[in-house]
């Protein structure tokens, strides 16, 4: 590093401290050749989860977005909003854990957690949150699963 006093590239580590997460350390430095005492800073820096899109192109995962799909799903819906926040965070953990040290999932992969998630929280929220991502392969299964909610009939 150059020393911000002289310009010097020689320099010690007189000491080096992590924080308490252990995501950063300081450390303090003396420049060899003014003595000029400074510190620096190290930090971890994650590597964004990146959702592959069906086209195979590659976004980082933008949590407003599912909240977005999520929302939409649950329009006039009895949903408290803090299921629904809890929904987003344990969607948000499960990607996570799916992407595992690659860091990627595909899109496919969280619809279907939400999905999973939906299911238990809302039937009608689950089918149109299908319905809009397309996460059914033919009408036929469409169909099949909007059968199984037995919605009452007028
Ligand atoms: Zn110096």
């Amino acid at each position: 590093m150059h020393c911000p006093h002289c310009g010097n590239m020689d320099d010690k580590v007189l000491e080096s401290r992590q924080n308490s997460s252990g995501t950063t350390i300081r450390r303090r430095r003396e420049c060899l050749s003014c003595h000029y005492r400074y510190t620096s800073y190290e930090r971890i820096e994650e590597k964004p989860l990146m959702v592959i899109k069906r086209d195979g192109r590659r976004e980082p995962f933008d949590v407003q977005k599912l909240e977005r799909g999520i929302q939409t799903s649950l329009e006039k819906r009895d949903i408290s909003q803090n299921a629904v926040e809890n929904l987003i965070h344990e969607v948000e953990d499960e990607s996570m854990i799916q992407a595992g040290s690659k860091r990627e999932i595909s899109s496919q992969a969280i619809g279907e957690l939400v999905l999973k998630k939906l299911y238990v929280v809302d039937p009608v929220a689950y089918v149109r949150f299908a319905s809009v991502y397309r996460m059914f392969d033919n009408v036929s299964q469409f169909i099949q699963e909007i059968g199984k909610l037995s919605l009452p009939r007028k």
